[in-house]
């Protein structure tokens, strides 16, 4: 049965199709076809991806090079389970990250998506303390406005206040501090490089407080996404913290789902604070979307803990490792290197800032225009002066969207919570193979769709 004719079935009983998603109100336009950074949906209408839907498709939507490689190792074998079997995809990728990877990272555990590899980094810290003989440690300490995933232990690190407070009885222990949030709490008076110090000695003051030797890892993503709109840290900042991680005996755990893979324009977005966890979670941009796939990478510290310890990891998923997913994230990885697009991700992402300034900069309602590489955030404001948030009330993320789909823009509109109330931002995080011609239409439909939602507001 076609799609149009089940969708008539299914509204004259009363829903529109037996699928359902986040949104269980809105109606949704249904994907067609990828065409490089388009989506093509079944009315032909088509949309740039300047998001990568919520940064994954870093490399587009018809990436030949990597089709073909799943498609051949589709033909090989379609699924082992890693109880059983290593895989040569598996194996390959391995090598490739760990190569590549900052500090003393040497092992890699593939699992199937951001949360997933989160919620395994936050079981592996705790295993390793455990075999260590220091099992009173069960706390993590992570940061306000940071998003690490929807599992229960990934959203217990998480400090997005809407998204935990449903199912706050359910969480792990976790404790946050501030993020490095220089637009809004850097003091007139303070260098960046203080104020970075300053933000920091705050994990150092909750160690104090609860007891380091309570504590198993701080965690943070490197570049915020999802929850304050691209937010990189300022110079300094995550020196301090690994300085005070190394001093108090805890871990460094870096999420890079979202900023890691090259979007910031180096592979691992840590690379440029000069600092490396002991633990790094990576997703999104490793199969670019084309699968889905994961990552948790570890020290040889830890792995070697609990190689010489039980030598089981006491966690895994049927799908972790799978054949198709790790032959596409080597295929992404392999067309980032060879078509040497990260440099593309440095000189877009500086003419699409400029861009953005040059069409939003001076606007009443732009408070900041940041990020790194390919990897931007436009934050909303009631009043640049004061930076008071717009009213929650307004539903201002949604009126961007709904103004961005109609002119054929998919963005990312968010918010974290900023005193007590909702921030708002719009995050992009276009593909990596993007061009001039890509910046401007972009840069123009956003202008567009936040002028006229900020219109409809009122
Ligand atoms: N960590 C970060 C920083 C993220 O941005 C996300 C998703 O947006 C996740 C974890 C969770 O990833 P997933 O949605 O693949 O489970």
């Amino acid at each position: 049965m076609g799609l149009r004719l089940r969708q008539a079935r299914e509204c004259s009983r009363g829903s529109m199709t037996h699928v359902f998603h986040r949104q269980l109100k809105a109606a949704m336009p249904v994907a067609a076809k990828g065409d490089g950074p388009y989506i093509v949906d079944t009315e032909g209408k088509k949309y740039i991806d300047a998001s990568g839907g919520a940064a994954v498709s870093c490399l587009g939507h018809s990436h030949p090079r990597v089709i073909q490689a799943i498609k051949d190792q589709v033909d090989q074998i379609a699924f082992a389970h890693t109880g059983f079997f290593t895989s040569e995809p598996a194996e390959q990728l391995a090598d490739h990250l760990v190569s590549r990877a900052p500090g003393q990272i040497n092992h890699v555990y593939f699992v199937s998506g951001g949360s997933e590899a989160v919620e395994a980094s936050l079981k592996l810290a705790r295993q390793y303390f455990l075999e260590k003989g220091e099992g009173q440690r069960s706390l993590f300490i992570a940061r306000r406005q940071s998003y690490h995933g929807n599992t229960l232990g990934a959203l217990s690190v998480g400090g997005n206040e809407w998204r935990r407070t449903p199912f706050a009885p359910m969480l792990i222990d976790a404790e946050h501090v501030s993020p490095c949030y220089g637009y809004r709490d850097r003091q007139p008076d303070e260098s960046d490089e203080a104020y970075g110090l300053r933000v920091a000695d705050e994990l150092e003051s909750r160690l104090k407080e609860v007891g380091p030797e309570k504590v198993i890892a701080f965690v943070a993503e490197p570049v915020v996404g999802a929850t304050a709109g691209a937010l990189a840290p300022v110079p300094g900042y995550f020196k301090r913290i690994r300085e005070i991680c190394d001093k108090n005996g805890i871990l460094l755990i870096l999420d890079e789902v979202m900023c890691g893979m090259g979007r910031t324009g180096t592979l691992f977005a840590c690379e440029q604070d000069g600092v490396a966890p002991d633990l790094l979670a990576t997703a999104k941009g490793l199969g670019a979307g084309y699968m889905p796939i994961g990552a948790m990478m570890c020290t040889s510290e830890i792995y070697d803990t609990i190689r010489n310890g039980s030598g089981f990891f006491q966690h895994g998923h049927t799908y972790m490792g799978h054949p198709t997913a790790c032959a596409a994230a080597l295929a992404v990885q392999r067309a980032i290197e060879e078509d040497d697009l990260l440099a593309n991700v440095r000189t877009m992402g500086d003419k699409l800032d400029a861009a953005l300034h040059d069409r939003l900069g001076n606007h009443a309602n732009i408070g900041d225009i940041r990020g790194r590489g390919l990897f931007r955030g436009i934050e909303l404001v009631a009043d640049r002066v004061s930076k008071e948030p717009l009213d929650p009330g307004l539903k201002i993320d949604g009126l961007i969207k709904r103004e961005a789909m109609e002119r054929g823009l998919i963005c990312y509109p968010g918010g974290g919570t900023i005193d007590g109330k909702q921030g708002n931002h719009v995050l992009l995080a276009p593909p990596f193979i993007i061009n001039e011609t890509h910046v401007a239409e972009i840069t123009e439909k956003l202008g567009d769709s936040i002028e006229a939602a900020l219109r409809a507001a009122g």
